[in-house]
């Protein structure tokens, strides 16, 4: 069935808590109605929105919003060692996590508390405690608006990379995702060679996949503020990856500088940068940065996302001439 409002209110649909308007906001629940939905669209500015976790309005939207609302989990097949399963892109997320890790099924506990549903994960390819939603996704089902059809791109073509993948570059406003494919694991795979993840499983009892989850909604609650109390969008800039040489020149400047080699470069944490820089717990008017995480940008109540955005700007100047470093934004602007 496919609802269209006119003039809809997105507080609700976006977690910085941001009050602006959409023109039309569309809502369906067959991946089939979307060749209907786009019929009728024709050449209006259009977008998808999920469940708003990291999207910041800059003003009211002027064009139509389309929010898939499809939410089954099937099992394709099983073998001695892994289970390949479907899931709908509108399915919470962490509900799809909940569904592994009752079934003892590994590869997504590490990821688990991350806000937003299974189609928009794999679009930043998903992140946390030292693993990335691209090690269990086998494929991604998309619809392709141009040609009005569904295809399956395999993980290989998805160019999955940090905070990265295809449907943020070449294949941006051409497909919506309808379904993921993922392949999890039998066999138990624990990831706890990650900050203070280990030491926090071991008092819980041992790596057992509950207790790995546990352990990580523990952290995760300690250190991030609840979009539902303080609007927020997790990190808000991503860690900027230098030039090795560029990071070992700042490294000399700043000894405590954590960096980390990967395979594109140097990856330096914005949120060092920012704590370094005098940012931490700043406020600005009705925005500022959490007291907890330099990472993230608070909505300290009524701010409009033109207030943010000009926040933003002000830290990356800031951080540009401090260490002669670009921070990206993580979020994506509407
Ligand atoms: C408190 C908090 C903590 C967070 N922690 C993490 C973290 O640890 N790691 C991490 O990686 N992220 C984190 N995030 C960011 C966020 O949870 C993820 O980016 C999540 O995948 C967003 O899902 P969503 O459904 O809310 O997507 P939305 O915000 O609705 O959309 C995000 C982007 O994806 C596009 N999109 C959404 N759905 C589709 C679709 N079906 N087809 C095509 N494009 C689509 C949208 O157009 C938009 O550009 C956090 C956010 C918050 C608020």
């Amino acid at each position: 069935m496919i609802t269209t409002r006119k003039n809809r209110e997105l507080k609700e649909f976006n977690s910085f808590g941001i009050s602006a308007k959409a023109s039309e906001f569309i809502e369906f629940d067959c991946k089939e109605d979307l060749k209907e939905i786009f019929e009728s669209i024709g050449d209006k500015k259009w977008e998808v929105i999920s469940g708003g976790n990291n999207i910041l309005f800059a003003s009211n939207w002027d064009g139509v919003l389309i929010h898939p609302t499809m939410r089954s989990i099937n099992t394709i097949s099983e073998s001695d060692t892994d289970v390949v399963v479907k899931v709908d892109g509108a399915l919470e997320w962490d509900d799809f996590v909940n569904w592994c890790t009752d079934r003892e099924l590994w590869g997504a506990e590490n990821l688990t508390l991350i806000p937003g549903y299974v189609g928009a994960a794999p679009v930043q390819n998903i992140g946390a405690y030292g693993t990335e939603v691209k090690d269990i996704i086998e494929s991604v089902e998309m619809f392709c608006v141009e040609s009005r059809k569904f295809l399956t791109l395999h993980n290989s073509h998805c160019q999955f990379g940090y905070r990265d993948s295809v449907f943020k570059g070449l294949l941006k406003h051409a497909v919506i995702i309808t379904a993921v494919t993922f392949r999890v694991s039998k066999v138990a795979n624990p990831q706890i060679n990650y900050g203070d993840l280990k030491l926090k499983v071991e008092e819980l009892g041992g790596a057992t996949i509950k207790n790995i989850q546990n352990a990580i909604i523990e952290i995760r609650e300690s250190k991030l503020p609840d979009p539902k109390i303080t609007g927020n969008v997790g990190s808000f800039f991503k860690n900027p990856v230098v030039e090795h040489h560029v990071a070992e020149q700042l490294k000399n400047k700043y000894p405590d500088m954590p960096v980390y080699i990967t395979p594109e470069g140097s990856k330096i944490p914005a949120g060092w940068l920012i704590e370094k820089a005098g940012w931490k717990g700043s406020k600005d008017g009705n925005v500022g940065i959490d007291p907890r995480q330099a990472l993230v940008v608070i909505n300290l109540g009524g701010a409009t996302g033109e207030e943010i955005l000009k926040f933003a700007h002000t830290i990356q100047k800031d951080l540009k001439s401090k260490f002669e470093i670009e921070i990206e934004m993580e979020v994506n602007t509407l």
